[in-house]
């Protein structure tokens, strides 16, 4: 069985970034449940209609929503040895639902405090495609423009005060139940998000390590 890994923490811990370079290095799909919606609202579908005003005030979408179009994407042949799953399960029901199906072998919490999570929010640049970038801390190499694909780079439709300070309180509501439980379950692995990006997946990178040292 491969890395089958959840990346927790509150919104601009870096969990995209992190997923991104984790995914290079051990060869397994990043799977973002925020792109896989966010690419359904901009196909036009009625899935995309239903979940659209959800997306944009920064409210979860309901798990009828997301559950199907997850358990999909984890059948794909590209996910059978393994997976970094990023901005899923956001609630307690996701995580018992995944348990049944797809259980991950490690949950790594990116621990960030709100006043920083919420700068960096604020200085956020994304492309089409899920690039992530900073204009502050990690700005593409030429202006608006992303280092990948070249696509242009915006702010995201739920980034204001408002949407930021509503994903802040559902993290607290519903997502922190979630780290609870993968402690229960001793899957859990807390790292200090506000390192810099490479010291993050090193820290990453060693929780790895250990755990495949002690089941082994
Ligand atoms: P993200 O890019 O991960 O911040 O996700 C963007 C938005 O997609 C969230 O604010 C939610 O509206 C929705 N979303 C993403 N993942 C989930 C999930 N697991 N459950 C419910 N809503 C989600």
């Amino acid at each position: 069985m491969g890395h089958r890994i959840i990346l927790l923490g509150i919104q601009g811990s870096g969990k995209g970034t992190q997923a991104q370079r984790l995914s290079g290095l051990l060869h397994v799909p990043h799977v973002s449940t925020g792109q896989l919606l966010w690419e359904a609202m901009s196909s036009q579908t009625v899935l995309g209609q239903q979940i659209s005003a959800k997306m944009d005030s920064g409210t979860l979408v309901s798990d009828t929503e997301i559950d199907d179009l997850l358990r999909e994407r984890l059948s794909q042949a590209d996910c059978q040895n393994g997976w970094l799953l990023d901005g899923y399960p956001r609630r307690l029901t996701q995580a018992i639902t995944l348990s049944q199906s797809f259980p991950p072998t490690m949950a790594l919490h990116l621990q960030l405090g709100e006043d920083s999570a919420r700068q960096r929010l604020f200085t956020r640049l994304i492309c089409p495609q899920g690039h992530a970038y900073n204009s502050v801390y990690r700005p593409p190499r030429v202006d608006d423009l992303c280092d990948d694909d070249g696509l242009p780079l915006k702010r995201r439709s739920d980034e204001t005060p408002e949407g930021i300070d509503r994903r802040f309180q559902m993290f607290r509501e519903e997502t922190l139940p979630v780290v609870r439980y993968y402690q229960e379950q001793r899957i859990l692995h807390d790292v200090d998000a506000s390192q810099s990006v490479g010291a993050v997946t090193r820290a990453i990178l060693r929780h790895i390590a250990v755990t495949q040292t002690e089941t082994t």
